[in-house]
């Protein structure tokens, strides 16, 4: 009796996580590997999320989750939102979980990460980093080698590092607040001269 309660409750705990992920607009491939719910349940979902939702409308994107690390470094916007999400990430202990994206992480996990998301949609109105950039910004910063989060030399807040670049760069707070002249160290675009 008490392993069927176990695996009940491990269900529903999957059905809520899937209707999290598509009210996010997820990719297909993320919810079946994050679920573990197979296509015909999670195409089921989508249905009865869209005759429940009470006109709110999802996409539902079929395609593979974004792989450019250059999105988190396009512009300053950007790489100011997804140090809020790095952040968000280290204070949930999100990070150092070193699965590959094929590898499903565990449901406790999953929804942290999707607390993570929510917190970070509920502070940038001005969202411009999707679920699927998140998904993919973790797995960077967990990975470590092409972005890692690291203190700002300007200001000790948190930010986006290229850990291949070779001139330190500072976090977009600096960028914008330093005063620019012949004696500073601060140079447009985030570099940090000294
Ligand atoms: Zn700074």
């Amino acid at each position: 009796m008490r392993i069927t309660d176990d695996r009940y409750n491990r269900d529903w705990q999957r059905f809520d996580l899937a209707l999290r992920l598509i009210s996010h607009e997820a990719r297909t491939c993320t919810i079946r590997i994050w679920t573990g719910l197979s296509d015909d349940r999670i195409r089921k979902l989508y249905k009865s999320y869209l005759a429940h939702s009470g006109g709110v409308r999802v996409s539902r994107h079929r395609g593979k989750p974004p792989t450019q690390v250059n999105f988190f470094q396009r512009n300053r916007e950007i790489r100011g939102q997804a140090a809020v999400l790095g952040g968000l990430y280290s204070s949930l202990g999100l990070l150092g979980l070193h699965r590959t994206q094929a590898e499903a992480p565990p449901l406790e996990w999953s929804e942290l990460f999707c607390d993570a998301y929510e917190t970070y949609l509920a502070s940038e109105p001005l969202r411009k980093i999707s679920f699927e950039h998140a998904a993919h910004l973790v797995w960077l910063l967990d990975k470590g080698t092409e972005l890692e989060l690291r203190e700002c030399p300007g200001c000790d807040s948190l930010m986006i590092h290229d850990p291949l670049r070779v001139r330190r760069s500072v976090c977009t707070f600096c960028e914008i607040d330093r005063p620019l002249g012949p004696r500073s160290e601060f140079a447009l675009g985030g570099q940090l001269l000294r």
